[in-house]
């Protein structure tokens, strides 16, 4: 019943995946979160762990753009020194900017994992697609009121989650 809010694959951070995780996975591109995927919320650049990583990545081939839910402005002045292909505002779990990031990386969805904290929208919104999805810890506690309580439901997801894997 919750199939379809289970991630493929569960880690710490983005730092627990590597080309061998990918490969493995036949994964050639990558969709990734900004806002307590990459850096926590209120951090206003990327910073140089995660620019090293999405480098990295890179370096080996791996496509990478961030599709988020946050403003312009935010993606716009994060993004600057990485230069990615970015899709802001983009109302995740839906599928438009989904669609738009496949489209500009040239992968299809089961090639392509999308990286995100948030069950409800970058797990269910990359599932939909039939992407493989991949759930990070978000990196900061102090979130906003309403993601708090999106937190409470995407724990019951996971007890159930974990308890189907045992
Ligand atoms: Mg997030």
């Amino acid at each position: 019943m919750f199939n379809v809010l289970y991630p493929d694959l569960v880690v710490d951070s983005i730092y627990d995946i590597n080309l061998e995780t990918l490969q493995q996975n036949n994964i050639k591109a990558l969709i990734i979160d900004i806002d307590n995927t990459l850096v926590a919320w209120n951090i206003k650049k990327a910073d140089e762990r995660s620019m090293g990583w999405i480098e990295h990545m890179k370096s080996h081939g791996i496509k990478v753009c961030l599709v988020s839910n946050n403003s312009k402005d935010r993606v716009v002045k994060f993004n600057q020194d990485l230069r990615l292909y970015v899709v802001h505002r983009a109302k995740k779990p839906r599928r438009a900017p989904f669609l738009k990031a496949l489209r500009h990386l040239g992968t299809l969805p089961e090639e392509t994992a999308m990286i995100g904290d948030q069950i409800f929208t970058d797990v269910l919104g990359g599932n939909r697609l039939k992407m493989f999805t991949i759930l990070v810890k978000p990196i900061s506690k102090k979130e906003f009121p309403l993601i708090r309580i999106k937190r409470v439901f995407e724990k019951m997801v996971m007890s159930k989650y974990y308890k189907r894997k045992r």
